[in-house]
């Protein structure tokens, strides 16, 4: 085998420690931005703490909570020891029963995130293969677009569709995503339950982290 293959490497780094680092409630507890980081954002229960614990073949690395007020931080994970980048679990949104004021307080913790963030390297925008991109998803990815933070949409629980149907998604995803200006152009459509696409997500995520 190629010893520099994009994908085993991103195998093997994700196979390799990797770690919670912290919780950050507000700019202030940011770590120090040392290393690329790569963010995962989606509607709660899309699938993000699913998806992370597949990518990182763990089963406990992301809490799967779904109550809303405990997931108003960002929680940062080290992958590699020295750690080469980082993970960033940003807090789901688009709760129906969300209190306004808890709505503002996560577009003022990820706006500061995203604008502020050099080390920020590439956004997944986490979207479920059932639902489609929905309102909250646009608002989320004009944020991105207006802070000019690249970014993937990942359809996740791709198994929960029949091909045909997801075949669809792919398509009418794509095409509303690639008007937008910061959308990179792949889309990867990931099962946690089977792990189709993760390894694809995997070496995405290597190249957009450039290590
Ligand atoms: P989060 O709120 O975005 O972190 O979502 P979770 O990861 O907690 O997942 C929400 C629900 O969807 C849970 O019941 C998961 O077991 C389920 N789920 C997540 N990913 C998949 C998947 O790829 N396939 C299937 N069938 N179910 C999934």
């Amino acid at each position: 085998m190629d010893p520099i293959d994009p994908a085993e490497r991103a195998r093997k780094l994700f196979a390799g420690p990797i770690d919670f680092l912290k919780s950050a409630p507000g700019l202030q507890f940011l770590p120090d931005p040392v290393v690329p980081e790569i963010a995962f954002a989606g509607r709660s229960n899309v699938g993000k703490s699913s998806l992370l614990n597949a990518l990182t073949n763990r089963k406990t690395l992301a809490r799967t909570s779904n109550t809303p007020g405990r997931t108003q931080e960002l929680n940062f994970f080290d992958v590699g020891q020295p750690p080469v980048m980082r993970l960033v679990d940003m807090p789901g949104y688009g709760f129906a029963e969300a209190p306004k004021d808890l709505v503002k307080r996560w577009r003022f913790l990820v706006n500061d995130y995203l604008r502020g963030r050099q080390v920020l390297k590439r956004a997944l925008v986490l979207i479920d293969s059932r639902h489609g991109v929905k309102p909250v998803d646009r608002d989320v990815m004009d944020m991105l677009d207006a802070a000019a933070v690249s970014y993937h949409v990942v359809l996740t629980k791709a198994d929960k569709v029949k091909a045909t149907t997801l075949d669809a998604m792919v398509a009418a995803t794509a095409e509303e995503t690639m008007k937008r200006p910061a959308a990179h152009p792949l889309l990867v459509a990931t099962s946690s339950e089977t792990g189709s696409g993760i390894a694809e997500l995997r070496t995405a995520v290597l190249e957009a982290a450039e290590i």
